[in-house]
């Protein structure tokens, strides 16, 4: 924030103390005139918490809609259809990852060390493939049984 304030002409109001916001459910937040973007719209990972990379893909999303002069509905139905997959297989994976792996890392390392092309393999894991979409049925129900405050 300093780096902004000495470099750009903002003014600080009501300034407070921040370390994020944390989105931990499968909804998409949605503002009628506001374009969210990041970890307040919701892209974060339920499994590990990550989120840099969904801030950025958001944050690009939001810049080409504004730049193409759409309405925040048009950046709303992209960022669904990217977002979605991944918040759905959040929920299998945080599933899988409490009921069978959160003892031993070595399972997913070895997925993903004896799988042929790994970076397939992660990505298919974060964007709702075959098998998650079978088993996501089974992990809402545990997710929604074990984390009652969350909106999944
Ligand atoms: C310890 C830790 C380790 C992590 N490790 C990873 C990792 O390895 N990989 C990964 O992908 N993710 C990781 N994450 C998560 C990742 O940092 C976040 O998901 C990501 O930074 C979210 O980006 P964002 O832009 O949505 O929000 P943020 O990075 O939280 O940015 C929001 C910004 O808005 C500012 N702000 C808030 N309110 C106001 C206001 N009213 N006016 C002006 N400014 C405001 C805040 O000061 C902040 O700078 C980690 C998080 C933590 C805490």
């Amino acid at each position: 924030m300093d780096e902004f304030l000495a470099n750009f002409n903002l003014k600080e109001k009501y300034p407070n103390k921040f370390s994020g916001y944390g989105s931990f459910f499968n909804q998409i937040t949605k503002n009628e005139d506001q374009i969210l973007i990041g970890e307040i719209a919701g892209f974060q990972d339920l499994l590990w918490g990550f989120g840099i990379q969904n801030a950025f893909k958001s944050g690009f999303i939001a810049s080409k809609s504004i730049l193409d002069g759409k309405e925040c509905k048009n950046y709303y139905k992209i960022a669904e259809n990217n977002f979605k997959p991944k918040l759905n297989s959040n929920i299998v994976n945080r599933f899988i990852w409490e009921k069978f792996a959160s003892n031993d890392y070595s399972i997913i390392l070895n997925r993903i060390y004896n799988s042929k092309d790994p970076l397939k393999y992660l990505n298919s894991f974060h964007n709702f493939n075959f098998l998650q979409k079978l088993t996501y049925p089974f992990a809402l129900f545990y997710m929604k049984y074990r984390y009652p405050n969350l909106k999944l």
